[in-house]
């Protein structure tokens, strides 16, 4: 790789040569400020604000399925106690 491949990228309008610290393209206008975070913060570009949203509505998700999950066995539990004890209770009534 040249230096001038390494400080240079190509814009994704025009095709042309555009330093990667130039905020747009001198050729055509284009902005490049935000393509150039994108390239620098991996392979997957930046995190976008919706991308954002969906992460957290999906942790969010599971969290309530784990809180829901453990409320579930623990008042199926709750309940397999109160028979258990409602029939030892009957039982020593008899
Ligand atoms: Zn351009």
């Amino acid at each position: 790789m040249t230096a001038e491949t390494s400080n240079m990228a190509e814009c994704p309008d025009c095709s042309g040569k555009v330093s990667k610290r130039a905020p747009q393209c001198p050729q055509c206008g284009c902005p490049l400020e935000s393509i150039a975070a994108m390239r620098l913060d991996g392979k997957d570009g930046i995190v976008t604000e919706r991308q954002l949203l969906v992460q957290i509505r999906e942790s969010m998700r599971a969290t309530m399925r784990l809180v829901m999950c453990s409320l579930f066995f623990t008042s199926v539990m709750l309940v397999v106690v109160l028979l258990i004890f409602w029939d030892i209770a009957s039982w020593i009534d008899k």
